[in-house]
């Protein structure tokens, strides 16, 4: 039986990647995007050519009863979740001084709260299976804080304090927990950013080059298979030395 695979914010960026490399695994997708477009639809067929069926999962992860809906429609179809990959994020970048409560709290509901929603409705599957994986991307902000980011430095290192707290939880119900740091990978998050600061971020890292999603993609594929089965609570960087 084909194994299923989990992904919020899998409608383009690194999430995108996330899907299509796990499908071409053979796994079976789920794939957690907020509206669905014509660039949804295509994505779709583009895994589907993978020869693996996909679960099209529309929601807001920041809304519980959303996560809990399309967690059941996946158990409805797949009847299992092996994999779940936290992965929907926003930044909200200002100054403190600057920085509106809102903003504050609405970068913390999607990336940290809506890691809590998605994996508590996924882990009770999880944990009557007796096996999973769960993998959840933060940033080297969460590890290293960033000027203009307290919002979503703070969410970052809160998923990583998640991530070891239900290692040690799930452990005993062979549920591996692993959270990616990536660093500056290429994407409409980073693409807003300007040239100049592109450029002094690349200078700064020691390979030289800024990240693809594929780097963080290959990652996943290693954490989520028997290769790594000896792995729970880390933390990895993937940033081209950014940070060490
Ligand atoms: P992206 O291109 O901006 O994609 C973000 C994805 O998250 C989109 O698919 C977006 O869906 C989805 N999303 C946002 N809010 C959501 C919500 N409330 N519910 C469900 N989905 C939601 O960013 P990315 O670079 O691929 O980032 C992916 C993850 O990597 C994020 O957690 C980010 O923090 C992390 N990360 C990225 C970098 C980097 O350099 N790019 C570095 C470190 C960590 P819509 O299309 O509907 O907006």
């Amino acid at each position: 039986m084909s194994k299923v695979a989990l992904i919020t914010g899998a409608g383009r960026g690194i999430g995108k990647q996330i899907a299509l490399t796990l499908s071409k695994e053979g796994y079976n997708i789920v794939l957690n995007f907020r509206t669905l477009s014509d660039d949804i639809k295509k994505l779709k067929k583009e895994i589907e050519s993978n020869n693996v069926e996909v679960l099209l999962a529309e929601g807001d992860v920041s809304n519980f009863d959303d996560c809990k809906r399309f967690v059941d429609d996946a158990i409805a179809k797949f009847g299992k979740i092996d994999v779940l990959v936290n992965n929907a994020g926003i930044t909200k970048d200002m100054l403190i001084a600057r920085m509106k409560e809102e903003d504050f709290i609405h970068v913390l509901d999607v990336n940290l709260v809506g890691t809590f929603n998605v994996t508590k409705n996924v882990v009770t599957y999880m944990m009557k299976a007796r096996e999973g994986r769960i993998i959840n991307i933060s940033s080297v902000v969460g590890i290293s804080g960033n000027a203009g980011q307290a919002n979503y430095s703070a969410s970052k290192a809160g998923i990583i304090g998640f991530t070891k707290s239900l290692a040690k939880e799930l452990s005993s119900r062979n549920i591996l927990v692993n959270a990616i740091a990536p660093g500056f990978i290429e994407s409409d998050m980073t693409n807003v950013l300007k040239d100049e600061l592109k450029e002094e971020i690349t200078k700064n890292i020691p390979l030289k080059r800024v990240g693809k999603p594929e780097d963080v993609a290959n990652v996943v594929k290693f954490l989520v298979s028997s290769d790594s089965s000896y792995i729970t609570g880390q933390v990895i960087n993937v940033d081209g030395g950014m940070l060490m």
